[in-house]
């Protein structure tokens, strides 16, 4: 059995980046860079006011009282604009600054008078200028490949007058949720019978991430899971199966994957919960088969599947930040499996929840995080320092 790190590691290795595509900046949200972003402006374009005030030129710096001369406001052209020494220009946030102009002296601090300004308090020279290629010159680099389209991203590129952006494609994913236990929501429980809940967790789990999916169902049939898994792999980029991948006699999806030529990657980990979790390739289709205990499938997803889609997608930045925190309790953790529990991050502090089994799925309704208990060590007391992936 491998551990959690080599898996991770497999990941990355195994899972190719999908093609570019270009699309809408407008519509590119959550989207990565395919390529690097290069400038095709300087920004701000020209040398800007940060403030309404005064522009103003002087040769010395002991100078108080200027001569107005005229005035800027936002998006006038003031190219031609002079200013003369001991002179002044009113102007406002965002007009364009002469090239005369030495300062832009903020009204808070100038008495007017007529065409006559003094200056009462300090200023420096430069002082409330932005200039010109400030924030990005043109030819530079603006933003690197492998970059989540944010909206900040966004706002930014649209600022520089972008209007397509060059991004890796979206992944096909499907779905297959196996057992014959399961029923849809709507029909009435009988004996023996549960509701199907993984397809829904899963799939509103890819949509925070920004990702659509398919779904479809099978019963434990060696031959239907074949079929179904057969179907699905020939359209899809990456397939998520719940369930069948354990050691009981009903389990079939590990002997179906095989059987259609999948590449077993890694087939269980030293990990709870998960440890049945299956990756392999087939073609240049990505297969998690997660177990179909919904905290083992959910954690598995968090933890491998996230991983996966970064890779396919090419992202730089993690879905899901890893970042370390006190524990807030004393724990203890049996054997040399890395432990993931649902936990609470709060101020600093991490508290693991209750009702940890791979079984059930209520902490996560209180959970934001997953708390990495690492392999080495079984004590752990109240204020350690432990990592854990931030989630929602
Ligand atoms: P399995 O991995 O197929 O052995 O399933 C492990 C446990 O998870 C069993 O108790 C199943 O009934 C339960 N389970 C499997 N699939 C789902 C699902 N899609 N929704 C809810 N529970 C499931
Ligand atoms: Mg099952």
């Amino acid at each position: 059995m491998i551990s959690v790190a080599e898996a991770l590691q497999l990941i990355e290795q195994e899972t190719g980046i999908l093609e570019k595509e270009t699309i809408p900046l407008r519509n590119s949200l959550n989207r990565i860079l395919a390529e690097d972003i290069i400038s095709p402006i300087d920004m701000p374009p020209f040398a800007q006011s940060a403030m309404d005030g005064y522009a103003i030129n002087r040769s010395g710096t002991t100078q108080s009282n200027f001569t107005l001369i005229g005035e800027i406001k936002a998006g006038d052209d003031a190219s031609s604009v002079q200013i003369g020494n001991g002179e002044a220009v009113r102007i406002f946030t965002g007009g364009m600054v002469p090239a005369s102009a030495v300062s832009v002296v903020k009204q808070e601090i100038v008495e007017r008078n007529g065409s006559e300004i003094n200056i009462a308090g300090n200023f420096t020279n430069g002082e409330n200028i932005r200039p010109k290629g400030e924030q990005v010159a043109k030819g530079a680099l603006a933003a690197t490949k492998g970059t989540r389209l944010s909206p900040g991203t966004v706002g930014y590129l649209t600022g520089l007058g972008i209007e397509t952006v060059v991004v890796t494609r979206l992944p096909k994913i499907a779905i297959i949720v196996t057992g014959n236990e399961l029923i849809p929501t709507g029909e009435a429980l009988t004996p023996g019978k549960i509701y199907e809940s993984n397809a829904i967790m899963l799939k509103t789990a890819l949509q925070t991430y920004g990702f659509e999916c398919s779904v479809s169902k099978v019963l434990d049939d060696y031959e239907a899971t074949k079929y179904m898994i057969a179907v699905t792999l020939k359209s899809n980029d990456l397939i998520l199966l719940s369930g069948g991948i354990s050691v009981g006699d009903y389990d079939f999806v590990g002997k179906a994957l095989n059987e259609l030529g999948t590449k077993e990657i890694f087939h269980k980990i030293k990990q709870k919960p998960g440890k049945p979790v299956y990756f392999g390739v087939n073609n240049k289709t990505s297969v998690f088969a997660l177990p179909g205990n919904p905290a083992s499938a959910l954690t598995c997803f968090y933890v491998y599947v996230l991983k996966g889609l970064e890779r396919l997608t090419g992202r730089i930045q993690p879905f899901i930040p890893l970042l370390e925190f006190e524990l807030a309790t004393d724990l203890i953790k049996k054997g040399n499996f890395r432990h993931f529990l649902k936990a609470s991050v709060s101020g600093g502090i991490i508290s693991p929840l209750p009702a940890q089994s791979s079984a059930m799925l209520s902490a996560f309704t209180n959970a934001n995080a997953v708390l990495i208990l690492p392999e080495e060590q079984e004590e752990f007391t109240r204020g350690t320092k432990v990592q854990a992936y931030l989630i929602n």
